[in-house]
């Protein structure tokens, strides 16, 4: 299976990365999102962060010019049917996720591979609802798209080996690393992640310790390079939240169930850097921890 133009569904944070590295690689790309401003926003962004990659060297002028030339936008989801290779990475809601797979199904060529970015959503059952599971995997970016190196692969119970491997050449091409891993809630990365940062939230609920004492002892106590608290910013705690829902349901041990401050933040709308407040608020010049 040759892939040549690629769909997206979903401008977020995700969405405008993932548009970047395709179009940085030579793949036409068009771009999809329900906000009109969420596509601006995408490619203003995209924009600024080639321009940032030509700052630094690591790409041509020419290069950048030709990425930019290679992305398009459309509000219409319907207009992605004529592409290759589509990625869903839209809001980490199952509901939204499989209307936006019902409503692109009927306008596909035969041979598009249909994919999701989703943090844990399982994607058999994604897939059983469209009518290609044979042609239905993850493909699950780390955040930022540009710089991380991962791209998790995820095989639904149906997806073939020619999907499989397409898919895999797709990555290398992009110049990333794959793995791959079977279909379990949040799969791997994940799967192991995600409890760390919901203790590391308990660990505050509990007054165990403050924002800045938990970020800092896993710096410079195990040597992350972003501390539990402002990795959670930095993903959005919507998504944490909705990742650890999957791991409690799917996996239904209550040593995964999502901390309760976790979800006030989720309802007060501090979703993280985002929403410019989460953990920290970073309305200002520098974050400042919100407890
Ligand atoms: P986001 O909130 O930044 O962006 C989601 C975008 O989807 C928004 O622009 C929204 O308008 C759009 N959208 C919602 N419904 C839509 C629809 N029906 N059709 C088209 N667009 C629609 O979220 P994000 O952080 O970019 O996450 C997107 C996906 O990527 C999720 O599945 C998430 O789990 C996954 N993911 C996120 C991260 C992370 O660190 N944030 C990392 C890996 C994977």
């Amino acid at each position: 299976m040759t892939v040549e133009r690629v769909g997206i569904v979903g401008a977020g944070q995700m969405g405008n990365g993932i548009a970047h590295v395709f179009a940085l690689a030579g793949y036409e790309v068009l771009l999809t999102d329900i906000s009109s401003d969420a596509l601006i926003a995408a490619v203003a962004l995209i924009d600024r962060n080639l321009d940032r990659q030509v700052g630094k060297g690591l790409i041509e002028p020419l290069e950048k010019a030709d990425a930019m030339a290679r992305i398009g936008t459309t509000q219409t989801l319907t207009d992605l049917g004529q592409t290759d290779l589509i990625i869903e990475a839209a809001t980490e809601r199952e509901a939204v996720k499989q209307a936006i797979f019902e409503d692109l199904v009927p306008h596909l060529k035969p041979d598009t591979i249909l994919t999701s970015n989703t943090s844990s959503i399982s994607i058999t059952r994604l897939a059983a609802r469209t009518d290609r599971p044979e042609r239905f995997m993850g493909f699950h970016f780390m955040n930022p798209v540009p710089i991380m190196q991962l791209v998790e692969l995820i095989r639904g119970i149906a997806t073939d080996e020619p999907t499989f491997k397409t898919c895999e050449a797709v990555v290398a091409k992009l110049g990333k690393t794959s793995t791959a891993s079977e279909d379990f809630p949040a799969f791997i990365v994940n799967r192991i992640l995600m409890p760390m940062i919901n203790e590391a939230i308990y660990t505050l609920y509990e007054g165990v310790g403050s924002v800045q004492s938990i970020d800092t002892s896993l710096k410079l106590g195990a040597n992350h390079p972003m501390g539990p608290l402002e990795l959670a910013d930095f993903i959005g705690l919507d998504t944490c939240l909705a990742i650890m829902n999957v791991l409690h349901d799917g996996l239904a041990d209550t040593k995964y169930r999502p901390c309760p401050l976790l979800t006030k933040y989720v309802e007060a709308g501090w979703l993280g850097r985002k929403s410019q407040r989460g953990f920290y608020d970073y309305r200002g010049d520098v974050p400042v921890p919100t407890r």
